[in-house]
């Protein structure tokens, strides 16, 4: 069963949905791909001219590499070069899920997809629908979030369809992502793995993984250079957003209010929806009452300072 939304077909994550991706991605053309996190721009990840469109649809520049998604952690080693043991524990407690590795990239991987880099960011996702049409595609598939650049990222086909309308030949609705924001990047070219965007694998399960004698891991973010793409101002909603520490520091007027602080898990899986519904709702200021520095707390706060900076 497809629907169609002005003319992107949204498409069921059945037998049929699968095959009607696989092939549309087989064509060099671009879908909407469902995943734990949120939802995928996807496009064949060895072909360069599907992956210029990429950037042309989402209006990223070029330099701002696309993570490359894979149906199985054995395929890691077709595209990596040197993958340390640190990296290695670090795919095998995470994947398939919420986390990206930066890795040396072999030759024969495209460097549109890398930005010109000769490293490239890996990632196996927890979805049934994406593993499934990867698979059987049979190659890698490159796939930043499904919407314009510096905007708010997609957490269901409709999101993806209102967004990209005719510039995809479909969507495939696989649910509302269960986890929300988008993956923990953790840059493995270094001696200690450093994490260059906080997810939902959270710096505690890094170090559990790479250092558990205690060592150190890199925190945060770093320069420009080290993670392109990583503006200050992203996910960005139309609405003004002002963030509060504590509860005691909301005016008593404060409506609509954001409240990011209650339940960690529940905050990120609908913190972009509820983003869009203010937006659609006409709001011009939104209250957000920030979660915790802590756990998953870490890449809520990342995302809602990106979405509320005003710098470009
Ligand atoms: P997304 O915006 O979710 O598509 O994630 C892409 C982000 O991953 C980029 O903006 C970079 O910050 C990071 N990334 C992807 N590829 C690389 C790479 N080869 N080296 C360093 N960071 C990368
Ligand atoms: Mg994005």
């Amino acid at each position: 069963m497809a629907t169609a939304v002005g003319m992107t077909r949204i498409v069921a994550a059945d037998e049929p949905g699968v095959a009607a991706a696989v092939a549309a991605l087989a064509q060099g053309e671009l879908i909407g791909l469902p995943t734990e996190t949120v939802y995928g721009l996807a496009a064949d990840a060895t072909n360069d001219d599907a992956l210029r469109r990429v950037f042309e649809v989402k209006g990223r520049p070029t330099g701002h590499p696309l993570i490359v998604h894979i149906a199985d952690a054995s395929w890691l080693d077709a595209l990596a070069l040197d993958v340390s043991p640190a990296c290695r524990a670090l795919v095998e407690h995470a994947w398939p899920g919420p986390l990206t590795v930066v890795v040396r990239a072999r030759d024969t991987v495209s460097r549109v997809a890398t930005g010109g880099r000769d490293t490239v960011a890996v990632r196996m996702p927890a979805h049934g629908a994406a593993l499934a049409i990867i698979a059987r595609l049979g190659r890698p598939v490159a796939a930043p979030s499904a919407n314009r650049f510096g905007g708010v990222s997609p957490t269901t086909a409709r999101h993806v369809a209102d967004d990209l309308g005719e510039d995809i030949a479909l969507v495939v609705d696989g649910g509302a992502c269960d986890i929300g924001v988008e993956s923990t990047i953790v840059d493995c070219t270094l001696e200690q793995p450093e994490i260059l965007r906080p997810g939902a694998v959270t710096q505690d399960d890094v170090r559990r993984i790479v250092a558990p004698s205690g060592t150190s891991i890199g925190e945060g973010v770093t320069g420009e250079s080290r993670a392109p793409g990583m503006l200050a101002r992203h996910y960005a909603p139309a609405a003004k957003l002002v963030l509060h520490e504590t509860a005691a520091s909301l005016p008593s007027d404060a409506n609509p209010v954001l409240d990011c602080a209650s339940d960690l898990v529940e905050a990120a899986r609908t913190l972009y929806a509820r983003l869009r519904e203010h937006d659609a709702a006409g709001h011009a200021v939104v209250h957000v009452l920030m979660p915790p520095a802590r756990g998953l707390g870490h890449a809520l706060r990342d995302r809602l300072r990106k979405a509320a900076s005003s710098a470009d």
